[in-house]
């Protein structure tokens, strides 16, 4: 197993606002940039925080991530609007296109964005997040476009993304109720994480080459490619089938199919289709206290082993206050990529060896 180190979150964020603003980006979008990947680590998702870094940098040179694009609005239909983010950060068209879809949802109850062509937009937790801080219900379905990596139920080789699903509930005195995963078992990122860290996954997750059942995470990294599984069987395929049409077809997006294929594994292109709601809208004075009520209920299940009992979200908010106490926790192979993407996008040795004095 590879050294780790643990790296204040805001030296993290000033490194990772530097090693863009080096690539080209604007401040904005470096921060936005920042913003995201470091609490995705902070969220205790290191698959979708920091780590991506060295993708990133891969796909911008590359020529598929395009720095400073902002998305713009391709048909506006009152209630439904759709935004094209061409191909520009995912951390900057998903912001926008959050800010647009709340203002919508404030004025008429409801709204739904369809954004595509985004370049990745990461942990979709924060965007969830960005819509419960303005006091909104939202529900996200995203595809991957293109880079297929999950195979079907019942079938052996990759056919569609990771295509996660997010809900969001915000309640009156507590972190909202948040549900946010990948309909694989587990996110391809979390593959990258373990490889980087020497480890296997659990059984279950993914297939080899041939069809096989394997815990090697390398098989998603290193050719012949494997193919992670859905996960709950045929009931995760499913939900990555409704993730892939609502979030890739709807949104005014592709799908995965051989026409669109995409050729490198570091860009990483989302399409998400994003319902917005104020809860306010409806007749429903007491909803606060039935979620409670209700969190409360199951919370009082005997526990059946050593793990408390959580609710969706508590899990991150338990990883915030650790994580933001001592450091984020980041192994030296991954450390290392992003200091070498670092210098890709122009770093001096000097610069970079201050930052590389906050590893430790
Ligand atoms: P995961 O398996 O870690 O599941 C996280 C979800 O489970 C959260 O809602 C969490 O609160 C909840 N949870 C965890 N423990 C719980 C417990 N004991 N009781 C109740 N709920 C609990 O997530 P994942 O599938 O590894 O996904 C990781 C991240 O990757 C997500 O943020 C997702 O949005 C992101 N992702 C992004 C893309 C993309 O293309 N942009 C693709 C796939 C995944």
């Amino acid at each position: 197993m590879s050294a780790f180190y643990r790296i204040p979150p805001s030296h993290l964020h000033q490194f990772v606002q530097a090693i863009w603003l080096h690539a080209g980006s604007s401040a904005e979008e470096s921060r936005l940039v920042a913003d995201h990947l470091v609490a995705a680590n902070l969220a205790g998702h290191d698959s979708h925080g920091v780590g991506m870094i060295p993708s990133y940098m891969n796909s911008l040179d590359q020529g598929f991530l395009q720095l400073n694009q902002h998305p713009t609005l391709v048909k506006d239909a009152g209630a439904v609007i759709t935004l094209h983010g061409h191909n520009g950060f995912g951390q900057v068209a998903a912001h926008e296109a959050m800010q647009q879809g709340i203002e919508r949802a404030a004025k008429l109850g409801i709204a739904a964005v369809g954004l595509h062509h985004s370049h990745h937009i990461g942990r979709i937790g924060h965007w969830a997040e960005q819509c419960a801080a303005a006091g909104f219900v939202s529900f996200h379905f995203v595809n991957v476009m293109g880079d297929p990596m999950v195979a079907p139920f019942n079938g052996s080789d990759r056919r569609f993304g990771t295509n996660p699903f997010c809900a969001i509930f915000p309640r009156r005195d507590a972190k909202p109720l948040l549900l946010d995963f990948a309909t694989s078992g587990i996110a391809f990122g979390k593959t990258r994480v373990a490889w980087n860290k020497g480890q296997q996954v659990a059984p279950g997750y993914l297939i080899d080459n041939q069809g096989q059942p394997t815990t090697e995470p390398g098989v998603m990294h290193q050719a012949p490619y494997g193919s992670l599984m859905p996960f709950g069987l045929h009931k995760g395929y499913a939900l990555a089938t409704m993730c892939e049409i609502l979030g890739g077809a709807l949104s005014g997006g592709r799908t995965t199919h051989d026409a669109t294929l995409v050729s490198s594994h570091d860009a990483i292109f989302n399409c998400m289709t994003t319902i917005i709601v104020n809860p306010e809208a409806f007749d429903a004075p007491a909803m606060q206290e039935e979620a409670e009520a209700f969190l409360e209920w199951v919370k009082r299940s005997p526990q059946s082993g050593d793990a408390p009992i959580q609710v969706p979200g508590e899990w991150e908010e338990q990883n915030r206050q650790e994580r933001d106490q001592e450091g984020i926790p980041l192994d030296s192979n991954s450390w290392e990529q992003i200091c070498a993407a670092a210098r890709k996008a122009g770093m001096s040795e000097e610069e970079l060896a201050a930052f590389r004095a906050l590893a430790q």
